[in-house]
């Protein structure tokens, strides 16, 4: 998928909005790469954290809310341990998630899922991913 820079994705409202949830600065990322090198569930995203930052940078709001790497982030923080420019990319995660729900949208809807999958589903695994998965 090519990425498209235009005056209206620089610094635009997607950023400052990533920024002021996460805290972070994320135009510090020099694409290094060692987040996804470091990424235990990065061959589950489809971006990864470090495509993560480049899309959330240029203000791709809906490439990136639309991906499924913020909900596969496991929020294990091996990516900010070792960025060498110190940038926690879980809390990027958590603000794209924020955001998402913040416009009602569930990543997971609860009464679709299978039921032979509920029946093997231990409650508290259904219990975490409802809290991180829907609004
Ligand atoms: S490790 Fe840090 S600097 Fe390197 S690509 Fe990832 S976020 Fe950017
Ligand atoms: S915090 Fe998320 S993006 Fe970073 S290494 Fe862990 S699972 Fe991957």
């Amino acid at each position: 998928m090519p990425i498209i820079i235009s005056d209206r994705t620089i610094i635009s409202d997607f950023v400052r909005k990533v920024e002021e949830i996460s805290g972070e600065n994320f135009s510090k990322c020099m694409q290094c790469g060692t987040c996804s090198g470091s990424c235990p569930m990065m061959e589950n995203m489809t971006f990864g954290p470090r495509m993560m930052i480049l899309r959330a940078n240029f203000g791709q709001e809906e490439q990136v809310i639309g991906d499924n790497t913020a909900w596969i982030c496991a929020s294990c923080h091996s990516c900010m341990v070792r960025c060498p420019r110190g940038i926690d990319i879980a809390k990027l995660m958590e603000a794209i998630r924020q955001i998402s729900l913040r416009m009602n949208e569930n990543y997971v809807e609860p009464f679709k899922i299978d039921e032979e999958i509920l029946e093997e589903l231990p409650p508290i695994a259904m219990v975490s991913c409802f809290r991180k998965h829907t609004a």
